[in-house]
């Protein structure tokens, strides 16, 4: 039977954020901003557990009442020095642990993409649980797009024509995923599916929309509030 599991890697300081606090702990609409990314993964019946992979000294999981999502949510104090250090870990654990197999499909989920909506989850998952590689969601670039030197000086206009801004959740399987993050250790990628390509493989773009955007910066948080506002209050 397939079964489906999400690891949410929440183990970075958010050091563009300009705040103490990690980003995944700001607060949005009275709750931190992981839980919104928690609560649309909650709430998807064929998902079986959530992963979430803390910093070994994380010291604000603990100031929050979690316990609504209690009966699925797994948390992991392993995060190591890097996005896909932290999601390695977390799939390691869950290995020994006899939690995972092989075959079962993870959909990794940034904590910092609160806006992410039931029906990019359930589409992701529907249009990718036969498929050999697996996937992610994306969107087609809809600005122009500058190549630049070291001066800000406009070197060349690249076409944006098959070019994607990559989100997620990144969905592949559990075996496929590990090989493919232990190959990639000295790429520095910044997601899932770069480690995949690295293998020579194709991960599918499942096309989404731009509210489901990484919060990076201070302005971000005012958007991801604005959105999460009006979804609760129609
Ligand atoms: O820093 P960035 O926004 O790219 O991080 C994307 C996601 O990866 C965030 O959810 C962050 O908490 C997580 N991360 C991690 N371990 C790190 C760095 C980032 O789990 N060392």
């Amino acid at each position: 039977m397939t079964r489906f599991f999400t690891l949410i890697p929440a183990a970075g300081s958010g050091s563009r954020m300009d705040s103490e606090l990690p980003k995944q702990y700001l607060f949005l609409n009275d709750k931190p901003m992981i839980y919104h990314s928690i609560n649309t993964l909650y709430h998807n019946k064929l998902i079986t557990s959530i992963f979430v992979v803390l910093a070994p000294d994380d010291c604000n999981w603990i100031k929050h009442d979690w316990s609504e999502f209690s009966d699925k949510l797994i948390v992991l104090n392993c995060g190591g020095a890097t996005r896909a250090e932290s999601v390695l870990n977390g799939l390691a654990i869950a290995k020994q642990r006899n939690l995972i197999d092989n075959n079962d499909w993870i959909l990794v989920h940034d904590a910092a993409r609160p806006c992410l909506t039931v029906v990019q989850l359930d589409k992701l998952i529907s249009e990718l649980t036969h498929d050999e590689v697996g996937g992610l969601l994306a969107v087609p670039v809809s600005d122009t797009l500058k190549r630049s030197n070291i001066d800000n000086l406009v070197m060349r206009t690249e076409p944006r024509e098959n070019l994607w801004q990559a989100q997620t959740p990144q969905m592949f399987r559990y075996e496929l995923l590990t090989k493919a993050l232990q190959n990639a250790k000295k790429l520095h990628i910044t997601d899932d599916a770069s480690a995949i390509e690295a293998l020579g493989l194709h991960p599918k773009l499942i096309l989404s929309d731009t509210y489901n955007f990484k919060v990076t910066y201070p302005k971000d948080l005012a958007l991801a509030e604005l959105i999460i506002h009006q979804r609760n209050n129609p």
